[in-house]
């Protein structure tokens, strides 16, 4: 189907391509993830300015051809996500978010909740980034790791965590197995690894609660909570997710 496509997207990843031109890696609501290249847009004068930026929310004009590749032909701002840019923890976290997105729904297939939670957590991330900030930091691993939970839910992956994934037991639960699909009691706990009660929790509550509200934990709760979704996520959609954050674990 050739013709100009109208959609809102979030630039995931924007790579340099020949002399002027960028090929930008773009998730959409209606189309999943998309290729598409802006042509000229490295020019001094481009007439896309800087809106297509990594992280930017942005309506766009798409010309469908022959090419996997669609060709940008008119680009307007929705949310540019200054701050974010200017704020090296908070642009780490989006690039994660991003690639997270990218890594778990690699298909053209319509997921508007994805592509509404992410613009959600890159808004989070740039109300908390720089010297204006208007909210406490959103760039934390107990954030980032409430949006790969989402993430899971919204790809029809959420960890059973109310009872063993198992044989059903509701109390004793205390390991983690993909496999399984959720945490497991002390009797199904082979190949499981151990989930303290504090990791628990925090699954619990960061799928309860929505991302601004994402509740914090220690160090190694997060590390426990990470290591299940990780384990889940490899389990069953076969993907591996690059570490939520940078130092993994010294930031709570
Ligand atoms: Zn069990």
């Amino acid at each position: 189907m050739a013709g100009p496509v109208k959609t809102e997207a979030i630039v995931l990843r924007s790579i340099r391509y020949g002399e002027a031109d960028r090929i930008l890696h773009l998730f959409t609501p209606g189309r999943g993830r998309v290729g598409a290249i802006a042509k000229g847009v490295r020019r001094a004068r481009s007439r896309f300015g800087g809106r297509l930026e990594p992280f930017g929310r942005v309506d766009l004009v798409l010309h469908e051809g022959r090419s996997d590749l669609l060709t940008v032909t008119g680009a307007q701002s929705l949310e540019a996500h200054r701050r974010l840019r200017e704020d090296a923890a908070a642009l780490d976290a989006a690039a994660r978010a991003c690639d997270a997105v990218a890594r778990l729904f690699d298909t053209p297939d319509p997921n508007p909740a994805v592509y509404n939670l992410l613009c959600h957590e890159l808004a989070l991330l740039d109300r908390g980034a720089g010297p204006d900030a208007v909210t406490p930091s959103a760039a934390t691993h107990a954030n980032q790791l409430a949006f790969r939970l989402k993430l899971l839910v919204a790809g029809g992956l959420a960890p059973h965590l109310a009872a063993c994934a198992s044989c059903g037991d509701a109390d004793h639960l205390t390991g983690f197995s993909g496999a399984a699909g959720g945490v497991v009691c002390a009797s199904c706990e082979a190949g499981a690894f151990p989930l303290d009660e504090a990791a628990h929790a925090f699954l619990t509550a960061a799928l309860g609660r929505t991302l601004a509200d994402a509740p914090s934990a220690s160090p190694r709760a997060l590390q426990q909570a990470e290591r299940a979704i990780v384990d889940t996520v490899e389990h069953h959609a076969h993907v591996h997710l690059r570490p939520a954050t940078a130092g993994l674990g010294s930031r709570a």
